[in-house]
């Protein structure tokens, strides 16, 4: 009798609720999200392929919205549309660059290395880069925070650094010499041209994770891999594989001569107050 109560109490309740509640948050939901600071961040691990080193961190946007976690492919294409994207943005850099200057000071209690030199990597949304007064913003708080900007890379998507050429190629170079590191992100599925990635100053290529993740069952994909390792070293670019799931793969990029991996078989994105209890299990074994 009590559980029938209990479903009918419930089917009334999900009655009561509106539709854009029931499935997906609304425009006014993630606008209240970002004003009441309710999006934060995660962080996942990227490492040396070949002496499995930590390298650094990227700084991953995660919206908890009635209980269930909202994909950032969702929502970040949402804030792009409605103008909302700069202010995320704010939120997310103040959170991770705040972690990440409290975790520099970090000496690990056994092994020598230190999170001194690890890098912070921002994705940072095509939409932003005409916005100079933003970009200036990261600036500032970087240097409020003491991090060498040399630490910061700033990924973009290939496309955004193609669609409208000219002005990006001003604004990233403006970033590459006020210090920062850009990476192109998402590499082999856009349609960059091998003549405009010569010309723009990026300094990492992360190769995308759909070619990654298929590599073993799929020669097209371990090709892809190999020749964009191959067009990373030869442009002077670190090359990352993004995707990585097993030690298979992981041997593989060795073999192959990739610099960097990140992927759940290395460590998943995980909560600030996680970050240093994986880094000393991993320092101990
Ligand atoms: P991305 O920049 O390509 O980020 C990598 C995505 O791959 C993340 O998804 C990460 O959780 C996922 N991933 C990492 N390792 C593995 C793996 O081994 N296997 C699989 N299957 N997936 C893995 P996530 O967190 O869902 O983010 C999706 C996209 O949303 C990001 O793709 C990025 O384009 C965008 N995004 C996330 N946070 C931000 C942000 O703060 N700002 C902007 N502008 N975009 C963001
Ligand atoms: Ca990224
Ligand atoms: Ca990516
Ligand atoms: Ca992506």
């Amino acid at each position: 009798r009590a559980l029938l109560e209990q479903a009918g109490t419930s089917t009334s309740n999900a009655l009561l609720v509106p539709q854009s509640r029931a499935n997906e948050p609304s425009l006014a939901d993630l606008k209240n999200a970002i004003d009441t600071k309710q999006i934060s961040v995660a962080y996942q691990p990227k490492i040396f392929c070949r002496t499995g080193t930590l390298s650094g961190f990227e700084v991953l946007a995660r919206w908890q919205w009635h209980g269930h976690w909202v994909s950032p492919e969702t929502f970040i294409a949402m804030a792009e549309e409605h103008g909302l994207i700069d202010d995320l943005t704010r939120l997310i850099v103040e959170q991770s660059l705040a972690w990440f200057a409290s975790v520099s000071q970090y000496v690990p209690v056994a092994g020598l290395t230190t999170m001194r030199s690890t890098t912070l990597s921002l994705n940072i949304s095509a939409k932003s880069l005409n916005n100079q007064a933003l970009l200036n913003w990261i600036v500032e708080q970087c240097d409020e925070w003491k991090i060498e900007r040399n630490r910061l890379i700033l990924e973009l998507t290939e496309t955004s650094a193609t669609s409208e050429f000219v002005t990006a190629l001003d604004t990233l170079t403006r970033l590459r010499i006020k210090g920062f590191h850009l990476a192109i992100d998402d590499f082999g599925t856009g349609y960059s041209s091998m003549v405009q990635l010569v010309q723009l100053p990026f300094s990492e290529i992360k190769i995308d994770k759909s070619f990654v993740m298929a590599n073993r069952n799929s020669a097209v994909s371990s090709a892809v891999v190999r020749s964009i390792i191959d067009l990373g070293r030869s442009l002077n670019m670190l090359s990352t594989a993004e995707g990585v799931e097993d030690a298979t793969t992981l041997d593989f990029l060795k073999e192959l001569g990739c610099d960097l991996a990140q992927g759940y078989h290395i460590a998943k994105p995980m909560p600030a107050e996680a970050v240093i209890p994986w880094f000393e299990r991993r320092e101990s074994t």
